[in-house]
């Protein structure tokens, strides 16, 4: 289970999260979605702590860690924490340098200080996963954007986070090598991995998501099923911003 709980974070005076609450049980997918700049990105952060919330709980299992203004939560407890996330970037994000098998191997062997040999096995194995068993020796820049977030997913999924959080998986994808990413999300979500991501992209969350929360101003505005949300949401301000999406 992962769990939020009255959620703040502030930047100066700029309230960015507002008493957000939710809990999502494990094994589920979950959708944020809403206009620009309504705090999608910052929730995902302050779930793996990239971001420390400035009042509010987070829990992910039996890790939990509490947060009051001004006061300082300890290094090791927020790795600790961190530990059991992994994140997938709207852009990708893998090192140059490093060919694909290389990317998902690399906080297995510099974090986890797995032998080499072991590292290399189980990013194999996430490369079939991913559908990309014949490209672990590629460079990045020879792979389409679909192939590269793909490898993305595989290198999050290496140290088996509870959670993968995903900001905008497709957005930097055109429809077709979107469709890729969906498809293994898809395939993820079925076998029961823990997700939350942010997105714009109403195919993935419709065919992804077990529950879709639309966020407004750093406020839950409403939140349910995606048939529902997508189909008859309550709240006018949803029906308008989800007639904007494609
Ligand atoms: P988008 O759909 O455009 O990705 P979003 O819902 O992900 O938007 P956020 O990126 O979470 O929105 O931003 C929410 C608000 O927080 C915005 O007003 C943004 O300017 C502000 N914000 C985010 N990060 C910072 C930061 N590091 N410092 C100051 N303000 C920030
Ligand atoms: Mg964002």
């Amino acid at each position: 289970m992962i769990e939020l709980v009255d959620i703040e974070k502030r930047f100066g005076d700029n309230v960015v999260l507002k008493d957000v609450t939710l809990r999502m049980r494990e094994g589920s997918v979950t959708a944020l979605v809403g206009p620009s700049g309504g705090g999608k990105s910052t929730l995902l952060r302050c779930i793996n702590l990239l971001e420390i919330p400035t009042a509010g709980t987070v829990r992910i299992g039996e890790d939990s860690l509490r947060f009051h203004p001004g006061q300082k939560v300890g290094w090791a407890s927020i790795q600790k924490l961190r530990r059991q996330t992994g994140m997938v970037f709207q852009n990708f994000q893998l090192f140059p340098h490093r060919t694909a098998i290389e990317n998902v191997m690399e906080g297995l062997v510099t974090v986890l200080r797995w032998p080499a040999g072991k590292a290399r096995e189980r990013a194999q194995a996430l490369l079939d996963k991913v559908g990309l068993a014949e490209k672990a020796d590629a460079w990045p820049a020879t792979l389409s954007g679909g192939q590269q977030q793909r490898v993305a997913i595989a290198r999050a999924l290496a140290p088996s986070p509870r959670v993968l959080l995903c900001d905008e998986p497709t957005s930097a994808l055109d429809p077709e090598l979107s469709e890729e990413v969906v498809d293994v999300l898809g395939q993820l979500a079925k076998e029961g991995t823990t997700m939350v991501m942010a997105t714009h992209d109403l195919r993935l969350a419709s065919r992804v998501a077990h529950e879709v929360v639309f966020l407004e101003a750093g406020k839950v505005v409403e939140k349910g099923e995606p048939a529902k949300i997508f189909g008859s949401p309550e709240r006018e301000r949803t029906k308008r911003f989800i007639a904007t999406l494609t």
